[in-house]
């Protein structure tokens, strides 16, 4: 009995001690796994909140060159049209007057052309924030532009809806080109020069659109024509559109019928002793152009429908993002051949509007397109809008 009893209790004691050790290495086992799970777990977070931040600075990154690109893509909505450009000046030697600096803004036509107010309810630069390039030019420019564009909307306003047409009309190209008349369907603009020549900005616009085979009207004045004769003559020869912008630049609804005649003729002649142009289009400085104006004028008077504001922005990027957040089909776009931010921002614009399926041309010859034929003693914001 002792000796079952013994062994017995050693095979129990035994048990007892195999189970006793199965625990401990069962709690060893466990330990073992908890604690490895634990360091998964701080793993995986550590590793999460880096992801987390990869993340976060790589949408960054993207906004950033989102902006990049929007600046030349689009931006300020300036919804504006404005004055024409740079005025006063010009007279005398037309080389020291050539100075942008001395130009003021041609805003005289604001008052004189009642009800026509652009469509202002549109909020601000559609680029809001997207601003411009990393430089100066940024933040401010898109709301900027469109205050401007409001405050100065002058003769040529109306520019409906401008934007939305902007966006679409291009688009729409793409299939309308692949059609059998793609010339009559592409959207038109016509690129319109005042104020030159100047040959140092209109030599560099020229090359430009002789580049890309786009047209353009240059509105010369009279008094600069001796100075510039030999940039007169390449812009001529180069195939573009030669208009008058007057002898001396002045406001000729201030002027007496004399003087008004005299303005334009003299400019005319001038024109002919080195280009023979005949009779040419009329820009009327500041576009202003009363009804004695326009019953003189013997000739259409062209205004435009989209301003640029380069006279104002004296800045490349900011025209451009101007120019390309409202063009639209038959578009005057209105610059001025005097500045060098203007021909940077034109050495951008005709490829970038060109790619976008504009076909870029002459006033001429964007009304031949259109179908509407110039008429005499008529002012023009587009081929659809005039009085
Ligand atoms: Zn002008």
């Amino acid at each position: 009995m002792v000796g079952m009893d013994m062994s017995e209790k050693r095979k129990k004691e035994e048990i007892r001690r195999e189970s006793t050790k199965g625990n401990k290495g069962l709690l060893m086992r466990q330990a073992f796994w908890g604690i490895l799970v634990l360091v998964s777990l701080l793993v995986m977070f550590v590793m999460g909140i880096f992801a987390i931040r990869g993340a976060q600075k790589g949408q960054r990154d993207a906004e950033l060159s989102y902006a990049a690109s929007d600046m030349q893509g689009s931006a300020g909505n300036g919804k504006g049209i404005a004055a024409d450009g740079p005025g006063k000046t010009l007279s005398g030697d037309g080389t020291a007057q050539s100075e942008p600096g001395k130009m003021l803004p041609e805003g005289g036509n604001s008052e004189e052309k009642p009800g026509r107010t652009l469509s202002e309810g549109k909020e601000a630069g559609d680029g809001s924030g997207k601003t411009l390039s990393g430089d100066k030019s940024s933040e401010a420019d898109p709301g900027k532009a469109l205050t401007e564009g409001r405050e100065t909307g002058d003769g040529s306003g109306k520019t409906p809806s401008g934007n939305q047409e902007a966006e679409d009309g291009p688009a729409e190209d793409g299939d309308v080109q692949e059609e059998e008349d793609a010339d009559t369907d592409a959207p038109v603009i016509a690129m319109t020069f005042d104020d030159g020549p100047y040959t140092k900005v209109t030599n560099r616009i020229v090359d430009v659109l002789l580049e890309y085979g786009a047209g353009a009207t240059f509105f010369v004045v009279g008094s600069r024509i001796d100075t510039y004769s030999d940039t007169l003559k390449r812009v001529y020869e180069s195939g573009f559109e030669v208009a008058s912008h007057t002898w001396s630049h002045k406001n000729l609804n201030k002027l007496s019928e004399e003087e008004i005649l005299k303005e334009l003729s003299d400019t005319v002649e001038k024109l002919n002793t080195y280009v023979p142009v005949g009779d040419v289009l009329l820009r009327p400085p500041y576009g202003s152009a009363n009804e004695t104006v326009r019953a003189l004028a013997g000739t259409s008077l062209i205004n435009w429908s989209l301003d640029s504001q380069d006279w104002k922005s004296r800045d490349a990027d900011a025209i451009i993002a101007h120019v390309l957040a409202t063009v639209k089909d038959g578009d005057i776009i209105l610059m001025h051949d005097l500045y060098e931010c203007t021909a940077e921002a034109v050495e951008y614009l005709v490829p970038e509007l060109t790619a976008r399926g504009y076909r870029i041309v002459s006033v001429s010859e964007l009304f031949c397109r259109k179908g509407i034929p110039l008429e005499e003693g008529i002012l023009y914001r587009n081929p659809w809008d005039s009085y």
